[in-house]
């Protein structure tokens, strides 16, 4: 039997921009507690970037970690313009599943289409969340339909055309599977995250991989690689091979690693396979590099990088 991680899920959150991406995920952390009491949320969680407030969109990923109960669920968050396809495709590989948020008034849009066709054809079954049901104008069934034809248009699998559905209101942190009624709190959209996302595979004890997937940058620590463990465990101290593009090998140690807690970064001594990490210290590392044990070098197929790096300013 195979050991699964049951512990946690990893999601990304597509959306048309302004459908409400980043107050859906304000939300989901203030309700999970994820944050102390008497932490503020004084910025919006993860609309920081320079970038994207000159331009008033989303751009770069950002991640961010909610607990619910017992479970951990890493949320990654997606750049909804066709100029980032690359990374959005790379996201999507990283993750078991996607919450898609729909707005209730203004239904399918250009990028709603956009990133749904990405997760579709990374084979990810979406929860679909139609936002802003305190709308005046809000018309949850005719936007439901169109979700669904665009799914049938988009060639979904029955799983996948299978969808469930959440109507919220994100900025009053509510919502049920009701379109007629509002719980005072989304508990239901922690629970389709747990109830229908996928549980990655435990399978920590085989030779680890991780590949690098985007890349941040910090004054202090420099470049950090941001990706998933797709196998194995990686511990602090550990010897490990970083596999370049170009198939040439360096080595080093592993120094520092991050996982993800609320909005912050917490340095973490193991990771185990399912998780999503972030590390520091190597040197040019790339995304798409594959870092595997010295004796057991195996890199992961190349993600396609079709995108300006802007994480690199
Ligand atoms: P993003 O671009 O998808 O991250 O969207 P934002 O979270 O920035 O939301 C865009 C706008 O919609 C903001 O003005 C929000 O206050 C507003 N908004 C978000 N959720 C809701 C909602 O549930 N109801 C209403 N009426 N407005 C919302």
């Amino acid at each position: 039997m195979t050991d699964l991680r049951k512990d946690i899920r990893n999601i990304a959150i597509i959306a048309h921009v302004d459908h409400g991406k980043t107050t859906l995920v304000d939300q989901l952390l203030r309700q999970s507690g994820t944050f102390r009491e008497n932490e503020q949320v004084d910025e919006r969680a993860m609309d920081t970037n320079d970038i994207e407030k000159e331009r008033g969109i989303t751009i770069l990923a950002k991640n961010t970690a909610v607990k619910y109960h017992d479970t951990r669920i890493n949320i990654l968050d997606t750049p909804g313009h066709a100029d980032f396809g690359g990374e959005v495709e790379r996201i999507m590989k990283m993750v078991d599943g996607v919450l898609l948020v729909v707005d209730a008034y203004e239904g399918c849009m250009p990028q709603t289409r956009f990133v749904l066709k990405k997760a579709l054809e990374q084979n990810l079954t979406p929860v679909v969340v139609v936002n802003k049901i305190d709308r005046d104008m809000a018309r949850p069934s005719e936007v439901v339909d169109e979700v669904l034809d665009l799914f049938i248009e988009l060639g979904a699998n029955e799983d996948q055309i299978d969808f469930p559905v959440v109507y919220a209101s994100a900025i009053n942190g509510t919502a049920s599977e009701d379109p007629e009624k509002q719980d005072e709190d989304m508990d239901v959209i922690f629970r389709m995250i747990s109830d229908n996302v996928p549980v990655p595979f435990d399978n920590s004890d085989e030779p680890f991989q991780f590949q690098i997937a985007m890349l941040d940058y910090n004054d202090y620590l420099g470049r950090i690689g941001v990706g998933r463990v797709f196998r194995g465990t990686l511990r602090t101290g550990d010897h490990a091979a970083l596999v370049k593009l170009d198939g040439t090998v360096k080595k080093f140690r592993i120094s520092k690693m991050f996982g993800f807690f609320g909005l912050k970064k917490e340095e973490i001594s193991e990771a185990k396979a399912g998780d999503l990490v972030a590390i520091s210290g190597v040197e040019d590392i790339m995304v798409g590099e594959t870092m595997c044990p010295v004796d057991h070098q195996e890199a992961l197929p190349v993600l396609r990088i079709d995108e300006p790096t802007l994480q690199m300013t």
